[in-house]
């Protein structure tokens, strides 16, 4: 049984992006420090946790409980690949043909399906096959394919804040940070090298 009460997002920032992009954030930095926001299994609970909300697959608490070490692994590749995807595809540089395997590989783990319902009113449902868990993982593999694939891709930003490490995708023109706080920091740093600049002359 993995408890999670006192963890929030693994540690990793949730910043509301398309839910594979936030996967890649769980790799972040504090003060310039690099953290990683997915060490353990009760990381991995925490972040699917607050998450789940935004996923396709419908996670029970008991599901998020009962996550595996084996789960942390699949996590943590699929964090790993998103990130070198979206790091090559700010850069202007082509995708590296490894990573693009193993995201395919991590898309078609479980099989996924719609079916037709006709009570009480006429509505789609998604079946899997396997643990939700597992539904759920290779799911963001299917959405970062489509994120990679689709317009978006065009808009996929590195934050530039002093000692980020996220990425975002682009919603207005002007967004130039990750959050609030990264463009606060970014103008203080500003600031004051313009500052030390004037003292200088
Ligand atoms: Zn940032």
């Amino acid at each position: 049984m993995v408890e999670v009460g006192h963890f929030v997002s693994g540690g990793a920032p949730l910043l509301g992006e398309p839910p594979p992009i936030e996967l890649g954030n769980a790799t972040y930095a504090v003060r310039g420090q690099p953290k990683d926001g997915l060490q353990s299994v009760e990381h991995l609970a925490a972040w699917l946790r607050d998450i789940r909300p935004r996923l396709g697959i419908r996670l029970t608490d008991a599901d998020i409980h009962h996550i595996t070490d084996s789960d942390l692994c699949v996590a943590r590749e699929l964090r790993d690949t998103i990130r070198a995807l979206t790091a090559a595809t700010t850069d202007g540089r082509p995708l590296d043909p490894d990573a693009v395997a193993t995201l395919n590989r991590h898309a078609r783990q479980t099989p996924r399906w719609r079916e037709l319902r006709t009570t009480p009113e006429l509505h789609m449902t998604l079946r899997f096959a396997g643990r939700p868990v597992e539904a759920a993982l290779a799911t963001l593999a299917e959405d970062a394919i489509g994120l990679f694939a689709g317009p978006l891709r065009h808009e996929l930003r590195a934050c530039h804040g002093p000692g980020c490490v996220l990425y975002f995708v682009r919603d207005t023109p002007r967004r130039e940070w990750c959050s609030p706080g990264c463009g606060n920091r970014a103008r203080a740093a500003r600031h004051y090298a313009k500052l030390r600049q004037e003292t200088r002359n």
